[in-house]
């Protein structure tokens, strides 16, 4: 195999990039990072201050592991930079007790949680509406609720998080890009060849953790179609201002929480504790899967009706929060799966490209130990974490509906076997 100027080039220092190259660089690896802006920054998947983490993760139990794994390192990350990165709140996870309420495309979320925290030791309570109202009286609940509440359960920053491992990568040799736009990948003497707006650069081995636009690259790059298989969503979220009653909602007094209202996924909420840097406010957010976007096309601005909506629909009558509109309201972006699951797997038919797409809205929790994983792949070691649930062979079904919707006229009954995603 020829010698390359890289072992691996990380695509997108996001989330999952930034982990990615830190863990690559901490294993002694000529690693180069890249992005098109300057991270962590405010126009992807990783901004908002805050991002729910919890130990009992009824989106999977291959997700238990890295969640853990996740929170050790975000402990060890603090101790090296000093950075504030997580905070222990405990999280109640709550939904009617008749309903069958499916979350992040899982049902039934609120027994799949207590669940999973019975397989995997992991401390809890399973609270009824008074249990609720005992411990939190800011939720005003209907009477009818089953909670699931975890003490270690609470909330990373993602922005502080992210600088974190950039700055230790930079600290431990990684050479970091930003600013520059990654337009074309080539296979190159037994490696890749990454072209920028602004350099060619080669590497043995790619990782592509491009968040929401993972699609846009590899069409423009591979022309790859089974990319129709992620869609993006805008995601909006607000912070209310509690006013005299912003102390019920410090941390230590309320928890991160998501709060089903009934069985249709993007029938509820969830929420933070009143947190700085910025106004003390009640940070909420809901998720709507029913329109896509694009990065390009993204409405980044969000209105003050919105706002208004937001708490006519869901924060009234659950909070005592005065009508008003949010001090203030940020767009982000989700990448979404057809099942809502991680895709973490090298792609078959470019040997030595790695496609991280850890989103469909729960990713953060788990950046660190995909990174982490990811980095132990790429440089041929076993992963500390087991990603083979997140292969992307699940996925060919999806690519072939998608085809299918393709081409109109496609005659029924005309195939037979199988057909594998380009
Ligand atoms: C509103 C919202 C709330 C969320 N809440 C939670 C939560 O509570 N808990 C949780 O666990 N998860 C949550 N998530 C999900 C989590 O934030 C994401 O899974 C995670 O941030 C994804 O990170 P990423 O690295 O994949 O993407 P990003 O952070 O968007 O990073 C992708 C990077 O790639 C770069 N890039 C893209 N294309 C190119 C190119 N061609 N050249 C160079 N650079 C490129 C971009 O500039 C960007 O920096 C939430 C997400 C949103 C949007």
């Amino acid at each position: 195999m020829a010698a390359h100027a890289y072992d691996a080039i990380v695509v997108g220092l996001g989330a999952v990039g930034a982990a990615t190259l830190y863990q690559a660089a901490r294993r002694g690896a000529r690693v180069l990072g890249i992005d098109q802006y300057q991270p962590p920054h405010d126009l992807g998947s990783s901004h908002g201050l805050t991002r729910i983490t919890r130990l009992a993760v009824g989106e999977g139990d291959a997700y238990v592991p890295l969640v853990h794994r996740s929170h050790q390192i975000w402990r060890e990350l603090e101790s090296a930079t000093g950075l504030d990165i997580m905070t222990t709140t405990a999280g109640l996870i709550l939904g009617p007790r008749d309903a069958v309420a499916a979350h992040h495309g899982k049902p039934d979320f609120v027994r799949r949680t207590i669940a999973c925290a019975q397989r995997h030791g992991i401390a809890h309570e399973v609270l009824d509406a008074a249990g609720i109202a005992r411990r939190y009286p800011q939720f005003r609940l209907r009477g009818d609720e089953l909670g699931y509440w975890e003490p270690q359960a609470g909330f990373v920053r993602p922005e502080a998080a992210i600088e974190a491992q950039l700055r230790l990568a930079g600290v431990l040799g990684a050479q970091l890009r930003t600013g520059e736009r990654v337009l074309d990948l080539e296979p190159h003497a037994g490696g890749w060849q990454v072209r920028t707006d602004r350099a060619t650069h080669v590497a043995a081995q790619l990782v592509l953790a491009a968040g929401p636009w993972i699609g846009q690259l590899l069409r423009d790059s591979l022309g790859h179609a089974w990319s129709a298989s992620f869609s993006v969503h805008r995601q909006v979220m607000h912070w209310f201002d509690a006013g005299a009653g912003t102390p019920a909602f410090a941390p230590g007094k309320f928890p991160v929480f998501i709060w089903k209202f009934g069985d249709a996924q993007e029938d509820y909420m969830y929420g933070f504790p009143a947190v700085g840097p910025g106004p003390l406010a009640l940070k909420v957010a809901t998720e709507q899967y029913s329109l896509s976007t694009t990065p390009a096309t993204l409405e980044r601005e969000v209105s003050q009706v919105e706002g208004l909506a937001m708490h006519g629909s869901r924060v009234q009558g659950r909070f005592d929060i005065p009508r008003a509109p949010p001090l203030q309201s940020r767009a982000c972006m989700y990448t979404v799966t057809p099942d809502s699951n991680f895709v973490l797997d090298e792609l078959p038919q470019w040997p030595g490209v790695h496609l991280a797409s850890a989103c469909s809205g729960h990713g953060f929790k788990h950046s660190a130990a995909v990174g982490e994983a990811l980095a132990e792949r790429v440089l041929g070691r076993t992963p500390t974490v087991d990603l083979s649930a997140f292969r992307h062979a699940r996925l060919a079904a999806h690519a072939y509906a998608d085809k299918q919707k393709e081409i109109p006229s496609f005659p029924s009954g005309a195939v037979t076997g199988t057909i594998a995603p380009q």
